[in-house]
């Protein structure tokens, strides 16, 4: 009877100290963007700014439920990433703005934090969630990057959704390919979506997932789906993921750069974005912005343009999110 006693006591005690640890041991932390550009309050119509947090705000809590309920963070960046791919807001999946010869060539790239394992697919039009495609390059194949038709086929292989092309059609992209082209304008930079998280396992994932430049050219590929430029991931220092003018962001390979910082430097992390977003990219007249949350969770969203779609939450704070300078 006493044995009994003893292991119900047991029992009990290792309940509470999963409670305790439940609340007070485990640290998770996502924070996503949905794009940084020079757009200010002016820009964007009331409706269209409800319309923007509040699907932030979807893909934010989701992520959050999912860290909260001991899930992975590459499920989390994963199915956050899929909110926003999924939604037309976004210069991501359906949102994709249109190449010049009017297609959507779509990029996409996810890394694991605790292998260093990664993939990322490239210039593909029918996969309708381009970040799942990368995942499965990462888990299901020996490669990290696979562009065009390959990478259709793979995906298709892989049981993945795979839509007409008509389904990246939005009135709105497709409009504003035809001003830039009369105007002869090359670029429109915001819109591209990415996640990092940080999971009670103290793993890091962070994934990027974009329609590119409008207007872009010759199978023009960006720097999201290209590991250490768009995305990088890596427990010992941090996740990143980038949005801005991709040319710049694969030259000066700005996701590892950040990590570089913190590993070799010993720097924060607020310190090595604020550094390598606001000194050496503004020097170089690149706009753009970066995500990031280091492996004691503490989270940076840094841009050196007017406005950046963004958002974050951790175990011990709820989600918020922002679009323009606001702190
Ligand atoms: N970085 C993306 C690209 O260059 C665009 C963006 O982030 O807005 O393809």
């Amino acid at each position: 009877m006493k044995i009994f006693g003893l292991i119900i006591s047991i029992f009990i005690y290792y309940l509470i100290f999963l409670q305790c640890h439940n609340a007070y041991g485990q640290k998770y932390a996502i924070v996503i963007h949905g794009g940084a550009g020079n757009f200010s309050e002016n820009d964007i119509s009331e409706t269209k700014q409800l319309e923007y947090s509040a699907k932030l705000m979807e893909a934010l809590v989701l992520g959050d439920s999912i860290l909260k309920n001991n899930g992975t963070s590459l499920q989390a960046v994963e199915q956050v990433i899929k909110i926003l791919e999924d939604s037309p807001l976004f210069n991501a999946g359906k949102g994709a703005v249109f190449t010049n010869a009017g297609t959507n060539e779509l990029d996409a790239s996810i890394m694991d934090g605790k292998t260093l394992k990664a993939g990322a697919v490239a210039g593909v039009g029918d996969i309708k969630n381009p970040i799942s495609a990368a995942l499965k390059v990462m888990t299901n194949s020996n490669h990290v990057l696979l562009a065009g038709k390959g990478a259709s086929i793979f995906a298709r292989e892989q049981g993945l959704e795979i839509v007409d092309s008509s389904y990246f059609y939005t009135e709105e992209r497709f409009k504003a390919l035809e001003k830039q082209k009369s105007a002869e304008e090359q670029i429109d930079k915001k819109g591209t979506v990415g996640c990092v998280a940080l999971d009670n396992f103290g793993n890091i994932a962070a994934g990027t997932s974009t329609g590119g430049m409008s207007n872009k050219k010759y199978g023009r590929v960006g720097d999201s789906p290209i590991i250490g430029a768009g995305t990088y991931a890596d427990n010992q220092t941090c996740g990143i993921s980038c949005t801005g003018h991709g040319e710049f962001f694969i030259r000066y390979a700005v996701a590892y750069d950040v990590s570089a910082l913190i590993k070799y430097k010993g720097m924060q992390i607020n310190e090595a974005a604020d550094f390598v977003i606001n000194d050496k990219l503004k020097n170089a007249k690149a706009d753009g912005g970066l995500i990031g949350i280091d492996k004691n969770g503490n989270i940076c969203m840094v841009f050196n343009t007017t406005g950046m779609f963004r958002g974050s939450a951790t175990n011990n704070k709820k989600p918020e999110v922002f679009m323009f300078g606001e702190k």
